[in-house]
């Protein structure tokens, strides 16, 4: 890592996280890695939750699932989204289960060789998004699917309002809870908790939960999670700006006075986006605003008092609540983890070791050897 523009993940958080849920729903856990593990990284997220005892994992997509694999994970994998159904034999080879989420997707499964095939049935319920609304087509499916020869594990629904109104989520469930008796099969795999439903939703029917952002220490009820990550960059500039000139493009702030402003390397090609015009970051004690437009990859942070170039710069972690900064860009954590792109180095701790520590000393090697012959 050359730039310091670095998001750290604690591991050990994100495994904590994970137990004390689980404790708390007593149910089987599906991990949800999609979208690269909410940015944090899939494969190292996989570690933490299989320490942790999740039995499954979710992506949302094949491509998702098949990273998973290739990195060698050889157990449970759901993909919670679309599938293509041409892609039934890469599904089987690669044992990763789809979401049979219409009539007409499964029409066109079964033109495949569809034995062993494993699927879970996901059922709408009022997200509106995918899945059957219809129980005459939900039946038809199981049926087709069951003479196909698939494997029928599971089903599954998803609440749009966990976290806000417990009414939709109880009119869900019950709508989820008549299809489920309807069929008459005893499903290995029945869930339809997100994080915030896991731990403030009971049911006698689901045995297992889908856990995403609350492994990350964002939850609408648990407000004793762990934080298990943080973004950061140093600064690489700090210079006085007389009063009454411009800072940055469209030089849309003016200097009212002598101003300390320091350059930051972070921008909108990082995923800080420029609706962070105005908003603080934490420098060395003191919160100072950006100054001027966020450029694709740097800031102009104004200071109260001086730092030395290299100083650590907090964007979101211990000192700004990624929650925080969340409302204030009228946003979720969701978004802004996931925006955050693949230029920002994620360093890792593990059992309580840096591996980023790890890392720089595995580079450190590779640039010895490279040098040796000119030594
Ligand atoms: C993303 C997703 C989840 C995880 O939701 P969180 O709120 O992050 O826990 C669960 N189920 C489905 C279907 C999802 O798409």
């Amino acid at each position: 890592m050359y730039r310091n523009t670095w998001m750290e993940i604690n591991l050990d958080a994100i495994a904590d996280n994970v137990r004390r849920v689980r404790n708390i729903c007593g149910k089987k856990i599906i991990a949800v890695l999609k979208a690269d593990g909410y940015g944090c990284g899939d494969s190292q997220v996989l570690q933490a939750v299989l320490e942790a005892g999740a039995e499954m994992v979710a992506v949302s997509s094949l491509d998702e699932a098949l990273m998973l694999r290739n990195e060698g994970y050889q157990g449970g994998i759901l993909i919670l989204g679309a599938t293509d159904p041409a892609d039934v034999p890469t599904l089987i080879l690669n044992k990763v289960t789809a979401a049979a989420y219409s009539m007409e997707w499964v029409q066109r499964a079964v033109r495949n060789d569809c034995v062993g095939l494993k699927v879970h049935l996901k059922v709408d319920t009022g997200m509106n998004r995918i899945g059957f609304k219809d129980p005459g087509e939900l039946h038809e499916a199981f049926d087709l699917l069951y003479e196909n020869g698939c494997s029928i594990e599971g089903i599954f629904t998803h609440f749009h309002s966990a976290d806000s109104d417990p009414a939709a989520t109880q009119l869900q469930y019950e709508r989820f809870a008549a299809a489920v008796g309807s069929l008459h099969y005893p499903f290995e795999w029945i869930h339809c908790d997100n994080s915030d439903a896991t731990v403030s939703f009971k049911d006698p029917l689901s045995n297992a939960c889908r856990l995403g952002v609350s492994m990350y220490g964002v939850s609408s009820y648990l407000k004793d999670l762990r934080y298990p990550i943080s973004l950061h960059s140093q600064v690489v500039m700090v210079k006085t700006v007389p009063a009454g000139e411009t800072i940055g493009y469209g030089a849309t702030y003016k200097t009212s006075k002598d101003e300390i402003i320091a350059t930051i390397p972070i921008g909108y090609a990082d995923g800080f986006v420029r609706a962070n015009q105005g908003r603080k970051v934490y420098v060395d004690g003191q919160y100072g605003e950006v100054t001027g437009r966020v450029c694709m990859d740097q800031i102009m942070v104004r200071l109260d008092h001086p730092v030395e170039v290299g100083t650590p710069v907090e964007i979101f972690g211990p000192h700004i609540h990624l929650e925080q900064m969340a409302e204030e860009l009228h946003t979720i954590p969701y978004e802004i983890i996931c925006l955050i792109s693949g230029r920002v180095t994620r360093t890792y701790i593990w059992h309580g070791e840096d591996l980023e520590e790890n890392q720089r000393l595995l580079k450190s090697e590779a640039t010895v050897k490279q040098e040796e012959p000119n030594a």
